[in-house]
């Protein structure tokens, strides 16, 4: 198990495939993008896929999230996510991509064994999309959306940040948008982990502020009152149900205390946080001929140190220095 002093176990392993991305978010990453790793830094398909068979066979993992930067740019995703499939136990496989591209890739990735999709969609509309993402590819997004769900990758899960002034008043129009179509809308609070070091709390649009615009048209009812286990979002039924929007308040309403995810980045460095500020390198035992086990206690010993808390809301909260493209969304 991959347990830590405060009684969490993780269970579910977001791995970066690569630092790169076709799109420049500005909640992300700056417009001249980032220095990407060297490619003899980053883990080859062997040596992950070694590291996802420890993981699922020797410490409990269940689920393997594929990420990135932008995952479809990895050369070879299908067979990576082929592989993962025939691991025994074998894990749930999920995917969060910005989408460009899955018109071509979703099929295959569909037969290769992945289970379920987020695509990120900040905005619809066009001049909107080119300020955030600072490309011209809203369309490529759109149509990625719906051969996710031609391929049958349902339901598909739309993943949303709103920054106040550029994508602030869009909640009711995204939300619709997905209700029309079969997509399950989440809104993410955007967080400090942008390479500019840009955030400001105050251009973050927050939860309770989305659910009140989202409320002036839809009528919300928190799904599951018991409260949401591990899972980030809060979940609502919209009109009624059966259909649903997730809002994670990752900022204004952290969840650390039941979170269960641990991340592999690209380069093969264990994160036991978003936020954390260490990693346990994996890479350079593996390459120098550590065994399994080793491996396997690397992996144990960089979790049981997790820290309570991510510490955002703290007066002295430092951000990581690695992105969120570089560690893994
Ligand atoms: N490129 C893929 C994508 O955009 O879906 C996968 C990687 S991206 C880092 C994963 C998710 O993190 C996306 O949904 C993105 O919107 C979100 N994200 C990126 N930076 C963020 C930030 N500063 N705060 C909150 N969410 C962020
Ligand atoms: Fe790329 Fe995803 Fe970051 Fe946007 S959020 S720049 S799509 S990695």
């Amino acid at each position: 198990m991959l347990a830590d002093s405060y009684g969490r176990v993780a269970t579910d392993l977001r791995v970066s495939l690569t630092d790169r991305c076709n799109l420049r978010c500005t909640y992300c990453m700056p417009p001249e993008g980032l220095d990407w790793l060297p490619s003899a830094e980053q883990l080859t398909d062997d040596e992950l896929i070694r590291l996802l068979g420890i993981a699922v066979g020797q410490l409990g993992i269940t689920e393997v999230r594929f990420t990135g930067g932008e995952p479809l740019l990895r050369r070879g995703l299908p067979g990576i996510v082929a592989r993962t499939a025939s691991l025994s136990p074998r894990p749930e496989i999920s995917l969060t991509t910005n989408g460009i591209g899955l018109t071509r890739l979703a099929g295959p990735l569909r037969d290769a064994g992945l289970d379920r999709i987020n695509v990120s969609l900040d905005t619809l509309n066009a001049e909107t999309f080119v300020k955030l993402a600072r490309r011209d590819r809203l369309d490529d997004v759109l149509a990625g959306l719906a051969a996710a769900a031609d391929a049958g990758l349902i339901p598909v899960k739309v993943n949303a940040v709103l920054m106040r002034d550029i994508n602030g008043n869009e909640a009711v129009d995204l939300l619709q948008f997905c209700l029309d179509r079969g997509y399950q809308l989440r809104f993410i609070e955007q967080m400090p982990l942008d390479a500019q070091h840009g955030w400001r709390r105050d251009d973050m649009v927050t939860a309770d502020e989305i659910l009140t615009a989202l409320s002036a048209k839809f009528s919300l009812t928190p799904d599951d009152p018991a409260g949401r286990g591990s899972a980030p979002a809060e979940a609502f039924l919209v009109d009624g149900g059966p259909a649903r929007v997730g809002v994670i308040g990752s900022v204004t309403r952290p969840f650390c205390g039941s979170c269960d995810r641990v991340r592999l980045t690209a380069d093969g460095q264990v994160r036991n946080c978003l936020f954390a500020r260490q990693e346990s390198d994996l890479r350079t035992p593996l390459r120098a001929g550590a065994d399994d086990l080793e491996l396997a206690d690397r992996w144990r010993l960089a979790v049981a140190a997790k820290l309570p808390g991510h510490g955002i809301n703290d007066p002295g909260f430092l951000q990581p220095a690695r992105p969120m493209s570089a560690i893994g969304g």
